[in-house]
């Protein structure tokens, strides 16, 4: 079992409802989207065996994975899911919830970004749905979102930078919508990866 991996890197969970939470992230390469505001470069990759990564991962001593992109659910899979659970660890999957989430994660982060429409008949049930948003972009309408933990709104930032007048327009909606929290960058804030 092989995957074509980015990066791995060990840090904090910056946003949504982990924020804060020692992790290490594993981002694979390939994205079926095209995001205006992506800052991510998911494009490239190595690939790397699963025991591979396991052993690279090993070094940091944490037990908490997320699997992030681009999107993760083009190569992930329950066969992959399955091992690393074996070897003790905990998953956690960043999903545009374009694509069925392989079973066995421990927890599921879905920002979906265009086309959510059918989100339901993807994703029964996600931990936290995320939007990422833009001064003026319609709230979403929870009647045709799967059931999730916690519903955020994510102010888009300009590459590292806040925006403020995105900052300000999510806590307006925040405060008239209160079924929605806010979510920032931390990481952005703070300057970690
Ligand atoms: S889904 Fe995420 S990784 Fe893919 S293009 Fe959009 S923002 Fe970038």
């Amino acid at each position: 079992m092989n995957l074509t991996v980015n990066e791995i890197f060990y840090s904090l969970q910056g946003e949504g409802g982990r924020t804060g939470q020692p992790s290490i992230f594993i981002r694979l390469a390939k994205c079926n989207l095209a995001c205006a505001f992506c800052d991510t470069d998911f494009e490239t990759g190595n690939d790397l065996s699963v025991a591979q990564i396991l052993n690279e991962i090993g070094r940091f001593g944490c037990k908490w994975i997320v699997w992030t992109g681009g999107e993760p659910t083009l190569q992930l899979n329950d066969a992959i899911v399955a091992f690393f659970k074996q070897n003790g660890y905990m998953q956690a999957i960043e999903t545009n919830g374009t694509r069925r989430v392989p079973d066995g994660i421990d927890y599921i982060a879905c920002s979906p970004k265009q086309h959510f429409d059918n989100l339901r008949a993807l994703i029964s049930r996600a931990d936290e749905l995320r939007f990422p948003m833009r001064k003026g972009d319609p709230l979403p309408d929870t009647a045709i979102l799967p059931d999730a933990e916690r519903y955020f709104l994510s102010p888009i930032f300009d590459g590292g930078r806040a925006v403020p007048e995105n900052i300000d327009y999510c806590v307006e909606l925040v405060k008239n919508n209160p079924r929605w929290a806010l979510s920032l960058q931390m990481h952005k804030l703070i300057g970690i990866r």
